[in-house]
């Protein structure tokens, strides 16, 4: 009996370790099974993760793609615009052509306002609106940013809205200082045309203007006017006098003074008509103006730089 159980003990001894080595086998691999599932699901996701980002990355490009496109065809609008806003200037310069040579009876009217923005401005861009009209505005910041006719008000988002309403934005000086030392030198004119140049581009986001309009007319600059010109011509600058007002830069006292003086001075096929929108008396006039012009046949327009009435 003690032989065979010191064999048994000895069988024992053999089975136990090999039974361990045995589990501990079995539990690694089972280890080793769950976490390959575990890498497989994680490479499952990161697939799909990777395939996700592809797709959405497909879309990006696809989206950049098309605003691409839309930003090519805008630069192409704006290009239309221009070469039709050529064509549009080229063909009324042909029709002012053939007016001055008396072959043909058509009449055009180029309607200007002088020394804005003011509050009033909206009103008398209001009106234009009413009938359609297109006008120049020859702009000066002697009234810094708020309306100096109410000064509550910030007028210069007005240059925004000339732009926005179809208008020919023009150079009236940043001083207007006829008083001021704006005649002192031909220098101190330049700098004033080149400020209030600045000023348009700024308040437009880049609107270029090449019209200027002296102050108190090209005559007040005397002596300095030839060698003004000469300094414009070189910045390709034209400037602009008038044909026929309502006189409404001097002192008019009635709405009936307004409208006579205008029909007294309107005698020309193509007429530049001096306006100032500050005034109350142009503002009232203005409807009976326009449609008095129409009905004489003439054409409202705004001006440009290569119309026969730019002296360049
Ligand atoms: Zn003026």
């Amino acid at each position: 009996m003690a032989g065979k159980s010191r064999k048994n003990k000895r069988k024992l001894r053999i089975i136990w370790p090999l039974t361990l080595v045995l589990v501990l086998l079995i539990n690694a691999n089972i280890l080793i099974i769950i976490n390959n599932q575990n890498l497989n699901k994680e490479y499952q996701k990161l697939t799909k993760t990777y395939e996700d980002n592809s797709k959405n990355l497909t879309n990006d490009s696809l989206k950049i793609q098309e605003i691409d496109e839309k930003i090519k065809s805008l630069n192409n609008i704006e290009e239309d615009t221009n070469n039709l806003e050529g064509e549009y200037f080229k063909a009324i310069k042909d029709l002012e052509d053939n007016i001055l040579n008396h072959k043909s009876n058509s009449k055009i009217a180029y309607l200007t306002f002088d020394d804005g923005p003011y509050y009033n401005t909206y009103k008398v861009l209001d009106i234009l609106d009413k009938y359609n009209v297109k006008a120049t505005f020859f702009t000066t910041s002697i009234n810094g940013e708020n309306c100096f006719d109410n000064p509550k008000e910030k007028c210069l988002s007005l240059y925004k809205e000339y732009v926005k309403r179809g208008h020919t934005i023009a150079n009236h000086t940043f001083t207007h200082g006829i008083y001021r030392g704006l005649y002192s030198s031909t220098e101190s004119f330049i700098n004033a045309v080149k400020k209030q140049e600045e000023r348009v581009k700024t308040e437009t986001d880049g609107y270029v203007t090449n019209i200027v309009r002296f102050p108190g007319g090209s005559s007040t600059a005397g002596s300095l006017k030839s060698s003004i010109i000469a300094e414009l011509r070189n910045m390709h600058y034209g400037y602009v006098d008038w044909t026929a007002e309502d006189g409404d830069g001097g002192n008019l006292t009635s709405t009936d003074m307004a409208w006579n003086t205008l029909t007294s001075t309107i005698n020309s096929n193509i007429e530049v008509i001096l306006f100032h929108d500050y005034n109350p008396y142009t503002t009232e006039i203005l409807p009976k103006a326009i449609e008095y012009l129409q009905n004489k046949g003439y054409l409202l327009l705004p001006l440009f730089y290569e119309s026969n009435m730019i002296n360049k």
